[in-house]
């Protein structure tokens, strides 16, 4: 696998421990019960055909914590044996305003609401249906292949915070996994090509502008550094490749601190 400046890594999380065991709570599964999956017709992402612990399929097959869809709210309502529970949530789901405000800005997910509504005997197998796949996150490259060609490194921000929706933590997926990650973890990623405008110019003679948001400013920490140093100073590529190690080594852990 190679990469250039630039190019980011696509990545495969895994869902957070916490959250998948939620789930399992609320249908009262343990991690390594089994399930036989089958389609009647149509495609799907899940794994058909073979017994799947329903741990991993929690928690590398499908989104656990993005907002309900108006959509996903129907069959929850369908089953609520409450009918205070049903008619909330059918009015959730009609109203768009309310859904709007109550679910996607709180990022309140199915989960969730099978947890606030109990009298909503969903079928495991139903609510999987209703989840989304999985999908790989995008992390841009922050090293450089002049550094090392068989190393790539990435700079990402965890968040850990009180759950918009009031219910308990909120831990992102990729970022809590990649953090988790220790030597020999392994994690399931692939190079992508980035545009080829978004790549560094060859010297400081190019002016360029970098306009970003908090790690936006991985890609071009390593290369943008070792260039910059090496107009100021002289230096020369090896120097300033060294250079780079040591402010990584240190403390340096964006541009800005360079720059500041
Ligand atoms: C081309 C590209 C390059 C990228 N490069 C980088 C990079 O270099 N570094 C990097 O860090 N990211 C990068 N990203 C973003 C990255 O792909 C992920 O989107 C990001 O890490 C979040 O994914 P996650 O699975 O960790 O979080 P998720 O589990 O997907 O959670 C993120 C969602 O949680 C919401 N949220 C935040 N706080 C709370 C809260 N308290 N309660 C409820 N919800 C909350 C956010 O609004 C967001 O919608 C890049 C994206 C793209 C498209």
């Amino acid at each position: 696998m190679s990469y250039r400046t630039g190019d980011y890594l696509a990545i495969l999380p895994l869902s957070p421990d916490e959250l998948v065991q939620r789930a399992l709570t609320r249908f009262d599964l343990d991690y390594d019960s089994h399930v036989l999956l089958s389609m009647e017709r149509g495609d799907t992402f899940l794994p058909t055909g073979t017994p799947v612990a329903v741990g991993e399929l929690l928690s590398s097959y499908v989104e656990l914590a993005v907002p309900a869809t108006r959509t996903q709210l129907g069959q929850p309502a369908d089953v609520a044996s409450d009918p205070a529970h049903r008619s909330e949530l059918e009015s959730l789901a009609q109203d768009r305003g309310r859904h709007a405000a109550e679910i996607l800005d709180k990022r309140v997910s199915l989960l969730d609401l099978l947890e606030s509504y109990p009298s909503c005997q969903l079928p495991f197998t139903s609510f999987l249906e209703l989840l989304t796949q999985l999908t790989p996150r995008r992390y841009s490259i922050s090293s450089s292949p002049l550094w090392s060609p068989d190393h790539a490194t990435l700079t990402f921000a965890v968040v850990r915070a009180p759950a918009w929706s009031g219910r308990g933590v909120f831990e992102c997926a990729s970022s809590t996994y990649l953090a988790q990650a220790r030597p020999g973890s392994r994690i399931a990623v692939t190079v992508r090509p980035s545009n080829a405008a978004f790549h560094p110019p060859q010297s400081l003679g190019v002016p360029f502008i970098m306009v970003c948001a908090g790690t936006g400013l991985a890609p071009q920490v390593r290369d943008t550094c070792a260039l910059i140093y090496q107009e100021a100073t002289g230096a020369s590529g090896a120097d300033a490749e060294a250079w780079m190690d040591e402010v990584e080594r240190t403390h340096c852990r964006y541009v800005a601190d360079i720059f500041t």
